[in-house]
């Protein structure tokens, strides 16, 4: 089957392309290999001058990607631009970082001398998903590079001029031919390229289904794996919270990418004394929201990117309101509308329905009421996932507490939305995920911690 990328906008295909044959799978891992002998033995200053070089390029460029993005998955033109410059951020932040971060530490033993090395394990596996098509690969490939590791990338199948972008981009900064190789291939492809030798680790951003798979795969050959999956982030609107702050944060948060972001807002957890000001603050913030075409500068909101998944997602809140969940907003399919949800807002969820158990994957909004604090705590830690939550309280210290101790979690914000940034590790706990990613933990994922003793 061919690898086409579809305008979510109209349906229309934008291009088709042919999946790469078996034999030149292996070939280019092969050259994969021969490039990793020579660029683990470059100076990190090598690396981060291809890295700084790399994210001047990603500036340029910014629109031009930024307009792949809209064409290929819907995500408005701004909103792309501004994932472009992330990944810019992030390039930089490792070329500047890395010998630290990798730099030998000296451990006290009954050694005469005792340290520890960080050296590269060799060519790392990325299957990547299409919602961040920029910001995933390059929040795992800056760090990756830069530890002397490389790279192959097996993108989502609806996104692949970004995965031939992302190629260009590297070819243009100077790195050495075949440090970074994307494959053109389908997810039926993933098993056996995994079982090649030369793959010695796979990275996974995507569905909990897809991560079991990989893991399984993985596992059955001893190679390291990092999962980073789906959630259903619970957001906690306390007593004394600022309630339009957290309307207007939760809204955002909610239809960051037309809500298709493992850690968009995706439960609203909301005390009995503030609810009914926050459902009408938050709806008034979900309805302010311009939907429309992802090309014109002022849409904040696209069209989801395949229509598959809205459907899905549409189903999910059919099977909530059939189960007794009240829909306040949107919910609703305008005829010949494509991949367009609008943004919804479900009241009255309870323990049992999609829209409390499952991820919703879209601009849907879960609202669940309780009547205190303990409660609100134990309904947000009711979840299989684990990846992100947030808690609005005009107490900082009590929300502090809640958040560092209370929440089970990768990342745990305060009067905030959750988002990742360069510098802080990001990951999940129980269907989220394992492993981390950035900060000085994620570039550490990748590397042979390797104990050398001197009698
Ligand atoms: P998938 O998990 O199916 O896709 C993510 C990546 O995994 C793609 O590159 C995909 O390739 C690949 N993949 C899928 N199945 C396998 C497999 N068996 N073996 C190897 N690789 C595989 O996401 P979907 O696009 O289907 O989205 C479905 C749901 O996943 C969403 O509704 C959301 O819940 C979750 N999701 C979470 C994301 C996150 O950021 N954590 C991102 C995207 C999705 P291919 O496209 O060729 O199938």
């Amino acid at each position: 089957m061919s690898i086409e990328s579809v305008n979510p906008l109209n349906g229309e295909v934008v291009r088709t392309y042919q999946p790469y044959p078996a034999e030149l799978v292996t070939r280019k891992i092969r050259q994969s290999h021969q490039a990793f002998l020579s660029w683990k033995n470059t100076s990190f200053s090598d690396r981060a001058f291809c890295m700084t070089r790399m994210s001047d390029i990603l500036r340029k460029r910014k629109h031009e990607l930024a307009k792949l993005m809209a064409v290929e998955m819907g995500k408005p033109i701004k909103a792309g631009e501004g994932e472009i410059e992330k990944c810019a951020l992030v390039c930089e932040y490792y070329a500047k970082n890395a010998e630290e971060f990798l730099a030998r530490e000296t451990v006290p033993s009954s050694a005469a001398r005792s340290y520890i090395t960080f050296n590269p394990l060799g060519v790392v596996l990325a299957i990547m998903p299409w919602n961040f098509p920029f910001w995933q690969t390059f929040r795992f490939l800056a760090p990756g590079l830069m530890a002397g590791n490389c790279c192959l990338l097996k993108h989502a199948s609806n996104v692949p001029g970004c995965a031939i972008a992302t190629e260009e981009i590297i070819k243009e900064a100077g790195f050495p031919d075949r440090v970074f190789q994307t494959l053109l291939v389908e997810s039926s492809a993933v098993e056996k390229i995994i079982e090649n030798p030369v793959i010695k680790a796979v990275t996974l951003t995507g569905s909990t289904e897809a991560g079991m798979k990989v893991a399984q795969k993985a596992a059955s050959l001893i190679k390291k794996v990092v999962l980073e999956l789906g959630g259903s982030d619970p957001y906690l609107v306390l007593k004394d919270a600022d309630v339009p702050l957290a309307a207007a944060t939760c809204a955002e948060s909610r239809l960051i990418n037309s809500g298709q972001s493992c850690i968009a807002a995706k439960r609203f957890i909301v005390v009995k004394e503030v609810a009914e000001e926050f459902i009408r603050l938050f709806k008034e913030e979900m309805q302010s929201k311009n939907m429309g075409n992802p090309l014109d500068e002022a849409t904040a909101l696209g069209p989801m990117a395949k229509k598959e998944l809205r459907d899905q997602l549409h189903a999910q809140v059919t099977r909530s309101i059939d189960q007794g969940a009240e829909c306040i907003l949107g919910g609703q399919i305008s005829p010949g509308s494509h991949a367009f949800y609008p943004p919804t807002i479900l009241i009255n969820v309870k323990k049992g329905m999609p829209a409390y158990e499952e991820e919703m994957f879209g601009p849907v909004a879960s609202v669940i009421t309780v009547s205190d604090e303990e409660e609100a705590i134990q309904v947000a830690n009711d979840t299989s996932f684990g990846l992100g939550s947030a808690v609005f309280t005009t107490d900082i210290e009590r929300g502090e507490e809640i958040a560092a101790s209370r929440l089970n979690s990768g990342c745990s914000f305060v009067n905030d939305y959750v988002k990742s940034t360069p510098e802080l590790p990001f990951g999940g706990v129980n269907q989220s995920g394992f492993g981390r990613e950035l900060g000085t933990y994620g570039i550490k994922e990748f590397v042979n911690i390797k104990t050398v003793y001197i009698k």
